[in-house]
């Protein structure tokens, strides 16, 4: 009989709900021992449903009921919950935890979401139009299936809610600062993930000037002191700081000026560029927005797009350095950084005059640690868990909710 007959009691939903995809993951209460993790792609398409179990690991591809594809994040929701309810009927979700992009300049953290949130989220959609009507459709998606049970909102900027204004305004007149036109900076939830494990594995240093790369598809890299975040290379929206997947990175305002004025283009051309065609996939001239790809490949444009990369990420490195007068740790983290012996040696090497000396075997061998005995600076590699970051607030919430009614 399959392991997940067995599982019984009470848990945790969180869900990740992007443009087209789903992502959730389910931790059983009070110990978040995370049981699945899956994820729905191609809603309103050629939508595919993934499950993996703690237990085994393989991947398993989940039939839709009558062969329907879901058309829309209501629908495979709904397929979710009945999956849920058929693979591990003893357990109760007892509450939905869901991450949300932007919580503006209020939000400093997570939130049980009421009709007031709500309506408070709604117009925050214009500072991250390609994000947060995903993430509201799944709130509100999940609100309609599981009725009463809290829903908590964790906020991807709330992380950075600590800057002082100048690190969080722009040089453009003031009245826009006042209209939320500043830097938020996000990834706080990976941020916040790893922040907690360096306290727990290097309570010492983890007071110290640190700076975490988070390096995935999206990226970036936020300094931090007393374990709270002071900068980050993200601003007004994620577009900003390093080169991403198919994002920009930073860029010069005037080269959009340019293109509004002389390649005609408006503001939805534009960001489909900026946020669909650039980045590695851009400067590899469309080969791929997928790292592994261009670390394989022979051609040009894919060596000139990882050498840009890493041009930005030490680049960056050195100006939060400045920032914070001093580096005592640097970590790595993402999908990129995790797995990329390449991109974290490339990164790593020359940076003796700021304290990082790499070791070059533990790099290789993938280890925690990877810089070496005589390095100042101690350098890390950590796997970063967002979702359970999720789960812990949402379990927190829920269970004040709980004790309030
Ligand atoms: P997201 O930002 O969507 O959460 P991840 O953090 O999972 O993404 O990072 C995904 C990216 O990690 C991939 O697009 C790929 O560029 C990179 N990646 C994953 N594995 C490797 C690898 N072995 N070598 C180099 N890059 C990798």
């Amino acid at each position: 009989m399959d392991i997940q007959n067995h599982l019984h009691g009470k848990a945790i939903l969180t869900i990740n709900a992007g443009s087209s995809s789903i992502k959730f993951s389910l931790f059983l209460v009070p110990q978040l021992n995370q049981i699945i993790v899956g994820q729905i792609d191609g809603i309103g398409g050629d939508a595919s449903f993934k499950v993996k179990w703690s237990t085994k690991n393989t991947e398993e591809t989940i039939n839709w009921p009558n062969g329907c594809k879901p058309q829309n994040h209501r629908e495979a929701l709904s397929c979710l919950i009945e999956w849920l309810h058929q693979s591990v009927n003893a357990v109760e979700i007892i509450a939905v935890g869901h991450r949300v992009v932007h919580g503006g300049q209020k939000y400093t953290a997570p939130m049980i979401i009421t009709d007031a949130v709500m309506q408070e989220l709604e117009t925050l959609m214009v500072l991250a139009p390609l994000h947060e009507p995903h993430n509201l459709a799944g709130i509100k998606a999940a609100q309609e299936s599981f009725g009463n049970i809290p829903q908590i909102a964790c906020f991807d900027t709330a992380f950075h809610r600590t800057h002082s204004f100048i690190d969080d305004c722009y040089a453009i007149p003031r009245y826009f600062y006042d209209k939320g036109v500043c830097r938020y900076g996000f990834h706080g939830l990976s941020y916040e993930y790893i922040t907690d494990r360096l306290m727990h594995m290097f309570p010492k240093e983890a007071s110290k000037k640190v700076i975490i790369a988070h390096l995935g598809n999206g990226a970036s890299m936020t300094a931090l002191h007393h374990g709270v975040s002071v900068a980050s290379t993200m601003g007004f929206s994620s577009l900003d700081g390093l080169p991403m997947g198919t994002r920009c990175g930073e860029i010069d305002p005037g080269v959009l000026l340019y293109m509004m004025q002389h390649e005609g283009m408006d503001a939805t051309a534009i960001a489909n560029i900026l946020y669909k065609e650039s980045g590695l996939k851009g400067l590899s001239g469309g080969l791929s927005n997928d790292m592994r790809t261009l670390e394989n490949s022979d051609c040009l444009e894919a060596k000139q797009a990882i050498e840009y990369y890493i041009k930005e990420v030490k680049r960056e490195i050195g100006a939060l350095t400045a920032l914070m007068a001093g580096l005592d740790v640097l970590v790595f983290t993402g999908g990129i950084d995790e797995n990329s012996v390449m991109i974290r040696a490339r990164v790593l090497r020359d940076m003796s005059w700021v304290g990082i000396e790499l070791d070059e075997e533990s790099n290789l061998a993938g280890e925690t640690i990877i810089s070496d005995d005589h390095s100042r600076v101690l350098c890390l590699k950590l796997h970063t868990d967002e979702e359970r970051v999720i789960a812990r607030h949402t379990l927190e919430l829920a269970k004040q909710e709980m004790a309030l009614n």
